[in-house]
């Protein structure tokens, strides 16, 4: 079965039972909110962020740590020499989004950040930022934590 085209009318009986609804059209095709669930999903794979293109190996990226549950690479943009993203998987928008059932990743991330650091050099002389929020000056709706390191760094920030 297909799904109905958005310029299509569609006419014909509506059941609603327990919250889902169902259209049965003249023809016999039927469309039910399970339908446009599934057309939903493709929307959403169709706005994949930068970042989740990244994940999926769809899109290049300079990539210095990754594990099962994050990913670490350098940012295309660097705002110090050393400027590198860490992301967890798992798509979540921003750090107001995180849940309690995020409590292992969320711990994870920062074991990864002390990894990084360390491996870069880093450690004990770092900055870490999380922007939550276009106000905030977040571009990319994926949770990420920016490690700048490499120059002396101002405060307070833009
Ligand atoms: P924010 O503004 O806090 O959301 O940070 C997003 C960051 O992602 C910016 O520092 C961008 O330079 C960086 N960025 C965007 N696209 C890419 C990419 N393809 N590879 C690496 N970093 C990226």
């Amino acid at each position: 079965m297909g799904y109905p085209h958005a310029l299509t009318r569609v006419e014909g009986r509506v059941a609603i039972r327990n919250g889902a609804w169902e259209v049965t059209a003249a023809g016999a095709a039927s469309y039910s909110n399970q339908n446009l669930f599934a057309v939903r999903t493709n929307v959403t794979n169709a706005e994949k962020t930068i970042f989740k293109k990244i994940i999926d190996g769809e899109i290049p990226a300079d990539i210095v740590y990754q594990d099962e549950h994050c990913l670490a690479f350098n940012d295309i943009a660097p705002q110090a020499p050393i400027h590198v993203l860490v992301i967890p998987k798992k798509e979540i928008e921003h750090l107001d989004a995180i849940s309690a059932e995020d409590a292992f990743l969320a711990a994870h991330l920062f074991t990864v950040i002390q990894k990084v650091t360390r491996d870069l050099g880093v450690n004990h002389s770092y900055r870490l930022i999380s922007n939550c929020g276009a106000a905030a000056g977040q571009t990319v709706p994926h949770l990420h934590f920016h490690i700048l390191a490499g120059r002396n760094l101002q405060w307070p920030p833009g």
